[in-house]
């Protein structure tokens, strides 16, 4: 339902929690954030992003992370179903709104080779399918853009990996991303009201798109990994 993420040098949870609050006019069941400290660090609750708040710890320190709330298509509204979902080997995180229809053969296949999933929704089939291209692939975009032409459906994700602390990976098919860029600070949300506290500078992604975000900057590309030029907007808005 709601995504939000960051990259720069303040603390990541408060503006996640804080972006996800902007986005509870939408509905949703569930919120929970992952943040990356030298592992991924993740809490996350059936319930209201104030629930969330009261179970993040105030060591919850790093500049680099991404949070989700959840409408349940997949799997009923539970705290292990809220994303974000991880690997096995807790290397990737991952939040996603929309349904990945292939879900299930996804699974399956995934099983055969060794994953064990904790949770009943479409979006964990992400996490491990990521978990594998990333060991194969030079770039963190490149393991996103493999997995993802395995999945059929509809998505906005958003991706973190531990071992690259200093970027997210964003990309969508049928549901909105739109990024934020801040002062030596980048962001990422589903929808503009989540950022305008931040900046007013955004750029939205087409579908088929990916964006990698680093504090200093971003890079998008098409789904055929060429590198596409983006505008920037002006967004007029209250905060
Ligand atoms: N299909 C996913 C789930 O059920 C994401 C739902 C959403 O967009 O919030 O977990």
């Amino acid at each position: 339902c709601g995504i939000v993420a960051y990259v720069g040098p303040k603390d990541a949870a408060p503006i996640l929690l804080e972006g996800l609050q902007r986005l509870e006019y939408r509905g949703y069941d569930s919120a929970g954030v992952v943040v990356s400290n030298k592992g991924l660090r993740m809490r996350k609750v059936k319930g209201r992003v104030a629930d969330l708040a009261a179970v993040v710890p105030a060591r919850f320190k790093g500049g680099l992370g991404i949070g989700h709330t959840r409408w349940a298509t997949h799997g009923a509204p539970s705290d292990i179903n809220a994303h974000p979902h991880l690997s096995g080997d807790e290397r990737i995180a991952v939040v996603h709104n929309g349904i990945i229809e292939n879900a299930d053969e996804l699974r399956a296949k995934l099983e055969a080779d060794g994953a064990i999933f904790l949770s009943e929704t479409d979006t964990e089939v992400l996490s491990h399918l990521i978990a594998r291209t990333v060991k194969e692939a030079d770039s963190l975009e490149e393991a996103v853009r493999t997995a993802l032409k395995r999945v059929v459906g509809t998505y906005g994700i958003a991706v973190i990996d531990s071992e690259r602390p200093g970027e997210v990976v964003v990309a969508r098919n049928g549901s909105p991303i739109v990024l934020g860029i801040g002062e030596k600070e980048m962001f990422a949300a589903s929808d503009v009201a989540a950022l305008v506290r931040y900046t007013r500078q955004v750029v939205h992604l087409e579908d088929g798109e990916i964006a990698v975000l680093r504090a200093d900057g971003f890079n998008t590309f098409a789904s055929d990994a060429r590198e596409t030029a983006k505008e920037t907007l002006t967004v007029d808005w209250e905060a």
